[in-house]
């Protein structure tokens, strides 16, 4: 089995890829929006600790971040495979994540990034406030994502590049389009491994 990194903007489509491809290939998802979400709704230490940095829309400091990934893949080690949706956001979060997957004799054999400009993911991001009500989705929360998105989170991109790890899909069109793309890299890829 493969581990893998669905990776782009905010209101790129993660979640609802990363949806399909789990029902698809059985991948142990692991989204660190949503364990923060998790974590900040139950109120633990952690979530009281996050909770106004998330809403803020700022990236959660990485120390925190790689902690609670690091627990959160102790709790599987039988796993097969995983998707990381979120994760990294910054180049230390990648070379941690790296170096996780070595100490388990195992890799991140790529990432896919969703390609969608931020105009669109601006259109895409009023919508869903209307159905969601994130408090992060509000306009000046959201700025702030994507701006942390183009200054740190972007030079995620260069990292897996310079390895050969980078395969990159129009994110935008039909759902089920994009996901043929998806799983077609997935597939020409798990032949290899
Ligand atoms: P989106 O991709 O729509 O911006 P997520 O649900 O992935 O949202 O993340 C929501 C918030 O959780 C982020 O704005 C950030 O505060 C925090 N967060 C999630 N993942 C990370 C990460 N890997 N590093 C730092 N902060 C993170």
């Amino acid at each position: 089995m493969i581990n893998l990194v669905l990776f782009g903007p905010p209101g790129a489509g993660k979640g609802t890829q990363s949806e399909k491809l789990i029902k698809k290939y059985g991948f142990v998802h692991i989204s660190t929006g949503d364990l923060f979400r998790w974590h900040t709704k139950n109120d633990t230490p952690l979530g009281q600790q996050v909770k106004e940095i998330m809403n803020s829309g700022a990236l959660v400091p990485d120390e925190i971040t790689i902690a609670m990934l690091k627990e959160e893949l102790d709790k599987n080690p039988d796993a097969k495979g995983f998707l990381f949706d979120g994760f990294p956001r910054t180049v230390a979060q990648a070379e941690a994540l790296d170096q996780f997957m070595k100490n388990n004799h195992t890799a991140i054999h790529f990432i896919i990034a969703l390609d969608v400009e931020e105009k669109e993911v601006r259109q895409r991001i009023a919508k869903r406030r209307a159905i969601e009500n994130r408090p992060d989705d509000e306009d000046d929360k959201l700025n702030k994502r994507i701006t942390e998105y183009f200054s740190k989170t972007i030079h995620v991109l260069p990292y897996y590049e310079k390895q050969g790890r980078l395969n990159t899909v129009k994110g935008v069109g039909n759902i089920d389009d994009i996901f043929t793309s998806i799983t077609a890299i997935i597939d020409r890829k798990e032949a290899q491994v």
